[in-house]
């Protein structure tokens, strides 16, 4: 079976640095807020190109406490799409905020600037635009649709590390951005782990403060709504080790989704490809209108497929019918037909060509 994600060829390739990283933070004695993080948040600031970066404990953390960084609260609404895994709205529920959720653009799939023009909801304080499987989203467009209205604004970069357009990436449009190192992400640690980048310096502090107690100093509790969620010295040290390689992994994605692209026509699968440097390609999204039949096809081929994601956030049990009345057509669509095909850097060429073949073979 062609798998979705291979973690263990990943750190078989890597092993040297990985024993190296892991190596130096045994022998230190040093676990949490060490040497390794402090050198891991200034390299993935400047990776990213803003001044600040503060590592914490996984990437729903990291909305949440850009959320609180900003003061949001119970009342407050935050605006955001309902295909992006339901991330961003666990953590406005742990801020005490509430998700006001926008209908995406058909093409990119992503949260659509002229839907949130037409929102009309006084609670909304923020917007968070996820750059959704690995899609720089329509940044000049939404920032301008967000100043006018004095919304703050969060990018989601958990799947979409790296990603850039016009010489800015991912993280550095927003006033902060929160990310992801869990394992699957292109940039992985071997446990959980996450950031938040920002070019501001005050946001940055209330974000350190809140991730750590609301401490201003130790001991000394300056903040309420601070928690604890650090990333460990392990993690750090194992990312630090794989940054460097982050833009020929994503280069990966990017040359696989460009096979499958071209293998799809005449199929009637649709696929947004996304041949620039602005795709990285997390997960490698199809869609296909008899969804059951072609995933069916696919596992008889040996070959493994997903659903990212299955149930729009709207239609959650966990809201009990309160966003019944919410009804967002291209959303609810797409919930019915995209599939998650294999596209991670560790596939071999073989691999690459079985699944495009198979692709190039579907008929409805
Ligand atoms: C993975 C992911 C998150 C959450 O990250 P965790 O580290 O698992 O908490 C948030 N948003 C998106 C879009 C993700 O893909």
């Amino acid at each position: 079976m062609i798998l979705l994600n291979d973690l263990k060829r990943a750190a078989h390739a890597e092993a040297q640095q990985l024993f190296e990283a892991a190596q130096r933070v045994f022998d230190s004695g040093w676990y949490v807020l060490g040497r390794e993080v402090a050198a891991f948040e200034q390299m993935f600031a400047d990776y990213c190109g803003v001044g600040h970066c503060i590592g914490v404990g996984n990437g729903t953390d990291a909305l949440e406490l850009s959320m609180r960084a900003l003061g949001l609260g119970r009342g407050d609404g935050v605006v955001m799409a309902a295909n992006a895994g339901m991330y961003a709205a666990t953590a406005a529920m742990q801020a005490g905020c509430h998700p006001v959720y926008c209908d995406v653009d058909e093409t990119t799939m992503l949260i659509c600037p002229d839907a949130m023009a037409r929102l009309d909801d006084p609670s909304i304080k923020a917007v968070v635009v996820t750059h959704l499987y690995g899609l720089l989203a329509a940044m000049p467009a939404l920032l301008a649709v967000a100043r006018r209205r004095n919304w703050s604004v969060i990018e989601d970069c958990a799947q979409a590390h790296g990603a850039q357009r016009d010489g800015r990436r991912a993280g550095a449009w927003g006033d902060l951005a929160a990310f992801s190192f869990y394992p699957t992400k292109n940039l992985g640690a071997v446990g959980d782990g996450g950031a938040v980048v920002t070019a501001d310096a005050e946001l940055a502090a209330a974000v350190r403060t809140l991730s750590q107690y609301g401490w201003g100093t130790k001991y000394e509790v300056l903040r309420s709504g601070g928690c604890n969620s650090r990333l460990d010295e392990l993690q750090a040290a194992v990312l630090a080790a794989r940054l460097p390689a982050l833009d020929q992994a994503n280069a990966r994605r990017r040359a696989i989704a460009g096979r499958y692209a071209a293998a799809i026509a005449g199929t009637g699968l649709l696929m947004h490809h996304g041949a620039g440097d602005d795709h990285v390609h997390h997960l490698c999204i199809l869609r296909c209108t008899e969804r059951e039949a072609f995933r069916d096809f696919l596992h008889e081929q040996g070959v493994a497929s997903d659903i990212h994601y299955p149930v729009p956030d709207h239609r959650q049990q966990v809201w009990a019918g309160q966003y019944n009345p919410v009804q967002l057509p291209v959303t609810e669509r797409l919930a019915r037909e995209v599939v998650t095909v294999p596209c991670h850097p560790w596939m071999t060429d073989a691999e690459v060509e079985k699944v495009a073949t198979h692709l190039a073979d579907w008929r409805p």
